[in-house]
């Protein structure tokens, strides 16, 4: 096996100041009405904040005052000190992970490492295995069964820029699942609540975007359990690991977190461009190859899950460029969860977009509402009261005195509150990969290169 070690990467700012003309509407109309006017209100506060900020971090009053209750953000996750909610939902699964010891490191470097070809582990990075040898998991969501269908799913959002790229798919009229990463909603929230006002499926995609194998079994379960809830009202069952690198040991801490592991079938490799490993040409030869096979009848009898990232502009402009052709290649093209026929993805009992008969003949249910309201589901408290503040499997935290703090109402983002400079540093500078960056308005998300030669 070989592996080379991680390369962190910058993301480019991307589609900014393309809506400016909005940005002076909210300002002319007060973002304070802006957030009063119900449902359509997370779109336009997203796009105020990306046109004032510039992609630049801002200060959001409903996360900014709960950091203390969540690991640092961008930093490996650990449970906090004197959390007693995460420290009793992590005795209450200890006893079932299998005493497998962590595989190379964090970042992804396994050299060295002495990993048995008969693939004890159900590793995917090693084998590519998706049914678990351990008893009583279930195997990882890779294929979907409804033939003639794509899964559509983007990784490591929400990005601060990403909302041209929404727009279309709302335009398009088209849900999508994507992989949050929970440093990327701390840092985006007012992006990450548009994506659930725009009905996209949500699921995790760890803290801090570690190789997880990586990792003790006490800091897996912290980068599962500090979750998007403060920011999306909901807590999904379902998550990815990043680079797809799992385990039976990982697997059964996220199982006892109630999240399925879902990996993917095809790879478009968007990511790996930026880092000068994969070519621009090499990940439009990947989307062809999957309308090519399409075209051959390849998924007769099965559908497909699509791995793409909205990354970056080039991963965005990729996934619209190709859209209308895999819309029209595949008979369907739907998220996961509706694929899987899946009609409660959430613990809480949020509206799903349907089953995948309802989904693709249009009578799915209603699209959540904007969590800012949270009106939908007849709750009439705030999604930033101290209830929200839960862990999977509606654990409540209360470390740092965040069941306490009680945080009112849906409050503008910075733009009027506070300069982005005052928030608090350690939120500000981030360690990725042994690289510290920090405060410059867009800025670097590491991912680690895995070439592994089995
Ligand atoms: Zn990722």
């Amino acid at each position: 096996m070989r592996i080379s070690p991680p390369n962190p990467f910058l993301v480019p700012p991307t589609w900014n100041c393309m809506y400016h003309s909005i940005y002076t509407l909210s300002l002319l109309l007060g973002l304070n009405t802006l957030l009063a006017t119900g449902n359509a209100s997370a779109q336009l506060i997203a796009r105020a904040a990306e046109s004032n900020s510039g992609c630049k971090p801002y200060y959001y009053g409903p996360v900014n005052t709960q950091l203390s209750s969540f690991p640092t953000i961008w930093e490996p996750a650990t449970i906090l000190h004197g959390d007693t909610n995460a420290e009793s939902k992590w005795d209450s699964i200890k006893a079932n992970v299998p005493k497998i010891p962590p595989k190379g490191t964090p970042n992804g470097d396994f050299s060295g490492l002495n990993y048995s070809d008969a693939d004890d582990d159900c590793w995917w990075t090693y084998s590519k295995c998706v049914d678990p040898r351990l008893e009583g998991l279930p195997s990882d969501v890779a294929d979907i069964p409804e033939p003639h269908t794509l899964a559509y799913s983007f990784d490591d959002g929400p990005n601060c820029s990403h909302n041209a790229f929404y727009d279309y798919l709302v335009a398009q009229g088209q849900k999508a699942t994507m992989f949050y990463v929970g440093s990327n909603v701390m840092d985006w929230p007012l992006e990450a609540q548009r994506a659930v006002t725009d009905g996209h499926e949500i699921c995790v995609h760890t803290w801090s975007h570690r190789y997880m194998t990586g990792l003790s079994s006490r800091d897996v379960f912290a980068e599962l359990y500090y979750t998007i809830k403060l920011v999306t009202d909901i807590t999904p069952t379902c998550w990815r690991p990043p680079f797809g690198d799992v385990d039976d040991r990982v697997r059964a801490i996220a199982n006892g977190l109630g999240l399925r592991t879902v990996l993917w079938k095809y790879d478009s490799n968007d990511w790996r461009v930026d880092d000068g490993d994969v070519s621009r040409s090499a990940v439009d030869a990947n989307y062809e190859r999957l309308l090519n096979e399409s075209a051959n009848g390849s998924f007769d009898t099965v559908g497909a899950i699509l791995l793409a990232h909205e990354l970056n502009n080039f991963t965005m402009s990729e996934a619209v460029k190709y859209y209308e052709r895999l819309r029209s290649t595949f008979k369907n093209l739907v998220p996961i969860q509706v694929a899987l026929n899946n009609t409660h993805p959430y613990v809480e009992d949020r509206p799903s977009l349907g089953d995948f008969h309802d989904y693709t003949t249009g009578r799915s249910a209603s699209v959540p509402s904007d969590p800012g309201t949270g009106s939908d589901s007849g709750e009439s408290t705030s999604p930033y009261s101290p209830s929200s503040v839960l862990g999977p499997g509606s654990e409540p935290q209360s470390a740092s005195g965040s069941q306490s703090t009680v945080v009112s109402g849906f409050l503008p983002p910075s733009v009027t509150d506070q300069p982005a400079g005052q928030m608090p540093s350690s939120s500000r500078a981030r360690r990725i990969g042994g690289v510290v960056v920090g405060g410059i308005g867009w800025w670097a998300m590491a991912i680690g290169i895995l070439n592994a030669v089995v």
